[in-house]
């Protein structure tokens, strides 16, 4: 069973993902966590060219997108496909619909490039379940400083509001195209109001 965890900056993934891994393997089923961009140790590296800004060096937004696709071809090949084929669940923090969303909301990257890669890299690999949190834009920027405190903002995070914005439009749009897939989740809440929503939509979907 494959999972996927979407939502823009300060959304509330990774502490989501945490906890419903905890959640599962409290009931004995055998999980696999893991997040994009990186997640193998070879694409742990490109996640860092990308948001550190090395990635500029490289190229333009074409050469970043492919950079993301090198880092997904060898994630789900080395990760994902095995942990599934074992049998384990596999949680992801961020998969293609990130790509749809963010480079696709770039707009400088063809959409033919976007589709060919998405083709490429996951074949006929689709989450099983994907949970999409929605905070309005100002909340998840502003719960994203506090996390980051005096650091500095990664590629992606020192985009304008309005970008944000259509992003987050972009996710929504998402879940409604695909409500076999994708549960929409109001994450501007307690974190274990989300956690038991989240749990519902795994038990109600994945485990009856
Ligand atoms: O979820 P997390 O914050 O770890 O993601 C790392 C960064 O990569 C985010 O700022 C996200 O916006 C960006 N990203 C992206 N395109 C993807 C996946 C992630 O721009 N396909």
């Amino acid at each position: 069973r494959f999972i996927t965890f979407e939502g823009g900056e300060g959304a509330g993934k990774s502490t989501q993902i945490k906890l419903l891994a905890e959640r599962l393997n409290a009931a004995r089923i055998r999980t696999v966590l893991t997040r994009e961009p990186g997640g193998s140790p070879g694409a742990e590296i490109m996640r860092h060219m990308i948001l550190s800004g090395i990635g500029s060096l490289i190229g333009g937004p074409q050469a970043e997108t492919l950079l993301f696709a090198a880092a997904r071809d060898d994630h789900v090949h080395s990760v994902i496909e095995p942990a599934l084929a074992q049998g384990s669940f596999v949680l992801c923090d961020r998969f293609s619909d990130s790509t749809r969303a963010y480079q696709g909301q770039m707009g400088e990257v063809p959409p033919a490039l976007l589709n060919a890669m998405q083709r490429v890299t996951i074949g006929d690999l689709k989450p099983d379940l994907t949970i999409i949190l929605d905070v309005p834009v100002e909340v998840g920027v502003k719960r994203a400083r506090l996390r980051r405190g005096t650091t500095a903002p990664d590629r992606f995070e020192a985009e304008s509001l309005d970008f944000h914005r259509r992003l987050r439009e972009a996710y929504r749009q998402i879940a409604a195209d695909e409500p076999q897939r994708c549960v929409l989740i109001d994450a501007n809440a307690k974190v274990k109001t989300v956690a038991g929503k989240v749990w519902a939509a795994v038990q109600q979907r994945l485990l009856s």
